[in-house]
């Protein structure tokens, strides 16, 4: 055998060892080279008639993550050259047989008559665990980062090697659903409680239990292909089964709003697979893969967010030539909501605090933020109290500026306030070392105004966070007029060192992200004041792929301060500038009512002491009219939802505040929940195309008004048939 990603041995009880460990990789992914190793494997364990059977195990810290995505994209190009050469039929044919050669390995594997084990270590998720269901035996490891699971959902696809049919051979119908549904990662104990492992052991012995189960006479035969099986929740057609499906359907209706056709497929291949034996079932999955990963949903999750997203967190957009920078000393001025916790997620990455406020009490009370988030964290089970301790050794609360001395990054926080910042600055700049790279947090004021408070304007930037820090993935980096590649260059490894995802946005007045959410939340008030029914408006966000209303949204971030950005935005721009029925509607809630959002108890909804929050029964009286619910097109407020949002993420490309359509799309979707199915505010566009685009805001503009006019760069890109990806083709990371 010529094996070049694997190890493989044989010790004196005739137990094979395959030690799958690739070659200048930190993680272990299935490619074709993978998989035609491992096919040489199978043979000769079993030609070997001194080999009982085989123990699959990762000579890495973790199992592997699953199939290389690349090689799946390969799949859909070789479709489209075939489809152009030999037709359609064709090259679906071979793209199904491409698509399903990883399932019928896992299958010679499953039935080759000598008994597989796999032991796992770290994280083993997607293909790779499709791997170790498809083994006779799964020992996994006792340690923390052990992660068994199916996550392949959230990037529009789902297990397409065997996993839905033996996930739902192991477990009851309703949990393997939702499991997969969910995309959950699980811990050893918690997989073995569920049934997907046989056993859990140190990371040490993991081997050798699986070779003690061989030894022991292991069967090689998978319970499903044995006569004696039973399905654990019984047959699809049973009392039991009618107990099941009428549930999941409903389930899968109101968890995607049918907007992933992957859970669908998840659907369909279970209720189909389970009615058929192992071989039929593992085709019918097949198809609905190959069907799947044909999708356009599917091809705009892979590339959001899991191309894109990771080419950004390598640092796509980082100055070249710019040695590397890491902070270990970090300074945080201002310990309140964001920055207790900015010092928080630093903290949690290793990095020494300094977190400064006005006085040592509330400094204090901003260490005591990061006390409670830890210790959140130990009650579910996800840190320790020595973990407590060490994070909370790292964070230095004080009201002592000079302790900025040894920072090598500083970042504020303080009140948004332009004096306040002023003096914080320029503080600051006293303090702290000379080369050494200021960051402000502001969320609306301009960074190259900010600037002129410090003498070295190149090594000022805005590092803009989003609430809650600790559960917001996006990081916006906001470049000034004078801001320097190195200010750049320090902020984007500062982010990427706290495992967050940076885009990187010119300087203008309310960055990218925030420009496009309150379009979104102006379109939900403007509804409500055109006499849409709340409750109607609110599906209708989440029907579009929202992840909340647009009503629910302006209550979670504050209705008093969607009322201060229309009050800004008159006094600057004039009050052409504003909606007049968005300002009486926010007039009547904040001013007048003192509604101001989940934070007193009262916005949109009212927040009850005990159960579930509740539209404002006092809406419809500030409505001036009430539209027939059954005259209202509910696809065409689906329509003003989003586009909304994406011809604000096209005015920002046009006006070259954002530069690259992966920023806006991956930007969009972890800053704001834009529709994942879509891939993100610009690939909607391109989804549709922008002529179809351009189209559809001209339709609305004439409805409901000139904020949905396109912008030149849509009208000229629609007339040359161009999609974003193509007019400002992203450059190849660094
Ligand atoms: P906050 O009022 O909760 O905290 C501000 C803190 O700064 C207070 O603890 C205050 O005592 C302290 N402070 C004021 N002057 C100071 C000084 N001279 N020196 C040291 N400390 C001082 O405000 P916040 O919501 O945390 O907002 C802080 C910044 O973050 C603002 O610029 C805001 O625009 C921005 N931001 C806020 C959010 C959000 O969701 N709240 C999101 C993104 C960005």
């Amino acid at each position: 055998m010529n094996l070049v990603n694997f190890r493989f041995e044989t010790d004196a009880d005739g137990v094979a060892l395959l030690t799958w460990d690739m070659p200048g990789r930190s993680m272990n992914v299935i490619t074709l080279d993978v998989m035609s190793e491992l096919e040489q494997v199978i043979d000769a364990v079993v030609a070997d008639a001194t080999i009982k059977g085989c123990v699959v195990t990762s000579g890495k810290d973790n199992f592997s993550g699953g199939a290389d995505l690349t090689m799946l994209e390969g799949f859909s190009r070789q479709f489209a050259d075939l489809a152009a050469r030999d037709g359609e039929e064709k090259a679906m044919q071979a793209f199904f047989d491409g698509t399903r050669k990883l399932s019928q390995l896992y299958r010679k594997l499953e039935t080759c008559g000598k008994p597989w084990a796999a032991a796992i270590n770290g994280v083993c998720v997607g293909g790779a665990f499709e791997l170790a269901l498809a083994c006779h035996y799964r020992v996994a490891s006792d340690s923390d980062k052990t992660r068994v699971g199916l996550p392949e959902i959230k990037i529009g696809l789902f297990p397409g090697a065997g996993g839905s049919q033996r996930v739902s051979r192991l477990m009851q119908t309703g949990d393997a659903l939702q499991m997969m549904f969910k995309g959950d990662q699980l811990k050893g104990a918690v997989a073995q409680k569920m049934g997907l492992v046989n056993e859990v052991a140190p990371a040490g012995d993991i081997v050798a239990k699986a070779k003690a189960w061989i030894v022991g006479g292991g069967s090689a035969v998978a319970p499903w292909d044995r006569k004696d099986f039973r399905l654990p929740s019984g047959k699809v057609f049973s009392p039991a089964g009618m107990m099941t499906w009428p549930a999941a359907n409903a389930i899968y209706r109101r968890e995607t709003m049918d907007n992933y056709p992957a859970a669908k497929a998840i659907l369909h291949a279970v209720y189909e697979g389970l009615q058929v034996p192992m071989d039929v079932a593992l085709r019918i999955e097949s198809r609905w893969f190959a069907h799947i990963l044909r999708s356009k949903e599917a091809a705009a999750m892979i590339r959001s967010l899991f191309v894109s997203m990771g080419e950004l967190n390598k640092g796509a957009r980082r100055p070249a030539g710019e040695p590397a920078a890491k902070v270990k000393r970090l300074g945080v001025i201002g310990a309140g909501f964001m920055g207790a916790s900015i010092a928080y997620v630093s903290a949690n990455a290793g990095i020494e605090v300094v977190l400064i406020d006005r006085d040592q009490a509330a400094a204090d009370k901003g260490k005591d933020v990061s006390r409670n988030l830890i210790t959140g964290q130990i009650n579910r089970g996800r840190a320790t109290t020595a973990d407590r301790e060490a994070l909370l050794s790292r964070i230095e609360a004080t009201d002592d500026y000079g302790k900025l001395a040894g920072c090598d990054l500083v970042v504020e926080a303080v009140f948004e306030d332009r004096d306040v910042k002023a003096t914080a600055i320029k503080k600051a700049e006293a303090a702290m070392g000379k080369d050494v790279i200021f960051a402000s947090n502001t969320s609306t004021l301009p960074i190259s105004s900010l600037a002129e408070n410090f003498s070295r304007p190149a090594d000022f930037i805005g590092i803009h966070f989003f609430s809650p820090v600790e559960r917001m993935l996006l990081v916006e980096v906001i470049v000034g007029h004078k801001t320097g590649d190195k200010a750049l260059a320090h902020a984007l490894d500062f982010v990427r060192q706290i495992k967050k995802t940076p885009i990187v946005v010119n300087d203008t007045r309310g960055f990218y992200a925030n420009r496009c959410v309150l379009n979104y939340i102006r379109e939900g008030h403007l509804m409500l004041m055109e006499g849409v029914p709340a409750a109607m408006i609110e599906n209708a966000g989440r029907m579009a792929g929202m992840p909340v209303g647009p009503l629910s949204l302006n209550d979670e971030v504050a209705l008093d301060l969607a009322w201060k950005i229309v009050q800004a935005t008159k006094k600057d721009l004039g009050a052409d500038a504003i909606d007049p029925a968005q300002e009486k509607l926010l007039e009547e809630l904040v001013v007048k009512g003192g509604r101001l959002g989940r934070k007193n108890g009262k916005g949109f909804y009212d927040y009850p002491e005990k159960g579930a929050k509740k539209l404002w029964p006092g809406l419809a009286a500030l409505q001036p009219k009430h539209l027939d619910p059954d005259a209202i097109d509910v696809e065409e407020l689906k329509d003003r939802l989003l586009v909304t949002q994406s011809v604000e993420a096209a005015r920002t490309m046009e006006e070259g505040v954002v530069v690259d359509p992966r920023e806006a799309d991956v930007g969009s979707i972890l800053g704001f929940g834009f529709a994942p199915f879509t891939g993100g505010t610009l690939s909607y566009i391109d989804g549709m195309g922008a002529k179809a685009f351009v189209a559809l805001c001209e339709k609305l503009a004439t409805r409901h008004g000139p904020r949905f006019a396109p912008p030149k760069l849509l009208v000229e890109m629609a007339a040359r048939g161009e999609t974003f990806y193509k007019r400002f083709a992203p450059k190849k990371a660094a």
